[in-house]
């Protein structure tokens, strides 16, 4: 059962935001880190993390500034831009036990680069 009530500065996201294990950068501001998931399950499987250290959707929303709020939402549109999705993409971000979320620092699954189906829950 996976802890997101206190953040784990150990978790690997925080591990890949201070550079102690590599990743695949696709963009970075002040605000959020984007890089291509270790398991992709699409052509396009970007996983954007804000820079500061939110546990979960869940801590996100109940304790960021409104305009931190703002950045990291804009950021994710830079990176549809940048990456050209005039066809469309999906985000997702798992929250929790039941959403199904292994990594306590919140992040948002970009998929995208073909047409990638209904959402199917199993
Ligand atoms: P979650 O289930 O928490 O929403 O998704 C975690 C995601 O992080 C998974 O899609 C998994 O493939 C990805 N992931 C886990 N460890 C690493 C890693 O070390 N590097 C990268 N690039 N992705 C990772």
């Amino acid at each position: 059962m996976i802890d997101i009530t206190k953040y784990d500065e150990n978790n690997v996201f925080a591990k890949i935001l201070r550079n102690e294990i590599p990743s695949k950068k696709v963009f970075e501001n002040d605000f959020v880190y984007a890089f291509e998931d270790i398991n992709p399950q699409a052509p396009i499987h970007i996983l954007i993390i804000p820079k500061s250290k939110y546990c979960s959707f869940n801590d996100f929303s109940e304790n960021a500034e409104n305009n931190s709020i703002g950045d990291v939402i804009r950021s994710i549109n830079k990176i549809v831009k940048l990456l050209k999705l005039e066809n469309g993409y999906r985000i997702i971000t798992n929250v929790g036990t039941n959403g199904c979320q292994e990594v306590p620092h919140l992040h948002f699954h970009l998929l995208s680069g073909k047409q990638i189906g209904r959402l199917v829950v199993t």
